[in-house]
């Protein structure tokens, strides 16, 4: 049987997934599993398509020390003891940069590209590179496909593609490129086939997890996001602040005396709804607290959504239809019934018994705008590009000889 491993490298942690592929180039998921407390205390835990466990071991610090070791240890897994060897490798790499629309296989001189952008999303890209470099050292022969979170986004015209700062800036890489980019392609990809009929209009979806984003989308392709140059603007999310003014920055500088790296771990980690809350970063959590800074932290998610979901309206010159996805979004009737109020200006009526019961059509039928809830698979998307990228260079290149 052919699979598929898709990547998912961070900075502690490399999540994986299995996909096996059909005859007909369908794609079925079979494994998922992570490798967490890389350098620190090493365990990796998968289970199968249904959710059974099919692994739960530590590793000492020794076996696991970064990011391609845990890779290399996750990989002996599957093909020793589960004999799945795969025909290709997509890897999540969250910046493109200027040049990449699209995914891309990968080579050496795409390495090398994407390692300049590495100074764009420094906590990310090197992560994200170092197991591809492994693997192409190791494994020349097995193909890569590198898919970006910024790709889906570089249909952004020039208005949203720019801040009003010197264009020399711009020209080495100062640009609103916009993250969750196969998230918002997948939801885009899904809807077509759900409302293909709202699909070609103009959509807002609201990227609520752990991160937070919204795109505004017009026929399918996206015109503007609530994330600029980094995945620091826009919604408030877990641990970061979402848009802030540059002044704040300033301030922590001058009168606190921060260095660079001290904000950055700032605007990464402790701010956003840990911050405000002072109790949690997750959702859950907040929901179930009466602490009132909790309280607060939800009014001020649920506020800013509604905010930004204003500009995006503008952006799109008014809107067909409104959809949640991710952690939050999909799994939340409280905060989508609360910011389904924020948009009633828009002419948005929640169906308090559809929303409850998170149905795919959470809006009352009277509801000018529809609200939808498309649960997001950003790894089936990158299994997708992955196949459609081997098979497009298997037809126009060479037979590829099966990797074993
Ligand atoms: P994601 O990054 O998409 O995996 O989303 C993760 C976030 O979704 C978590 O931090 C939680 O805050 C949130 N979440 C997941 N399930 C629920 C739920 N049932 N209710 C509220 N929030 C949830």
């Amino acid at each position: 049987m052919d699979t598929i491993l898709v990547v998912n490298a961070g900075s502690s942690s490399v999540k994986f997934q299995i996909f096996a592929v059909d005859g007909d180039g369908r794609l079925t998921r079979q494994i998922k599993g992570q490798m967490d407390g890389i350098g620190s205390r090493p365990r990796l835990r998968a289970s199968g398509a249904d959710g059974e466990p099919l692994a739960d071991r530590a590793y000492p610090i020794e076996r696991v020390a970064d990011v391609p070791a845990a890779l290399e240890v996750a990989g002996g897994w599957l093909r020793d003891e589960l004999r799945i060897s795969p025909i290709a490798v997509g890897h999540r790499v969250v910046h493109g940069g200027p040049e990449y629309e699209r995914p891309v296989r990968i080579d050496h001189g795409v390495v090398a590209r994407l390692e300049k952008f590495v100074q764009l999303a420094p906590l990310h890209q090197p992560h994200n590179l170092a197991p591809i470099r492994t693997l192409l050292a190791n494994r020349p022969d097995l193909p890569q496909v590198a898919c970006f979170d910024t790709a889906f986004h570089r249909t952004h015209g020039a208005l949203a593609d720019h801040y009003a700062v010197p264009f020399h800036l711009y020209a080495e890489g100062v640009r609103r490129y916009g993250f969750h980019g196969l998230s918002y392609e997948y939801v885009a990809k899904t809807l077509r086939q759900v409302a293909p009929e709202i699909a070609e209009g103009r959509v807002i979806v609201a990227h609520l997890g752990s991160g937070a984003s919204m795109c505004a989308l017009k026929e399918g392709c996206s015109v503007e996001s609530t994330m600029g140059f980094t995945a620091l603007d826009g919604l408030p999310m877990g641990t970061r602040p979402g848009q802030i003014d540059p002044g704040v920055v300033l301030y922590l500088i001058s009168e606190k005396g921060m260095s660079a790296s001290d904000v950055q771990n700032f605007l990464y980690r402790d701010c956003g709804l840990k911050g405000l809350s002072g109790v949690s970063n997750d959702m859950r959590e907040l929901e179930a607290s009466d602490d009132p800074h909790a309280i607060l932290a939800i009014e001020y998610f649920v506020h800013r959504i509604g905010l930004n979901a204003g500009m995006l309206a503008a952006a799109l010159q008014g809107i067909d239809a409104f959809v949640f996805t991710a952690g939050i979004g999909e799994n939340s009737a409280n905060i989508r019934g609360r910011i389904g109020e924020k948009l009633s200006w828009l002419g948005v009526e929640l169906d308090a018994a559809e929303n409850a019961r998170h149905a795919r059509l959470i809006s009352r039928p009277d509801s000018r705008i529809p609200v939808y809830v498309v649960p997001t698979d950003e790894e089936l998307m990158i299994a997708q590009h992955t196949l459609s990228l081997l098979m497009n260079s298997e037809l126009s290149g060479p037979k590829r000889e099966r990797v074993s």
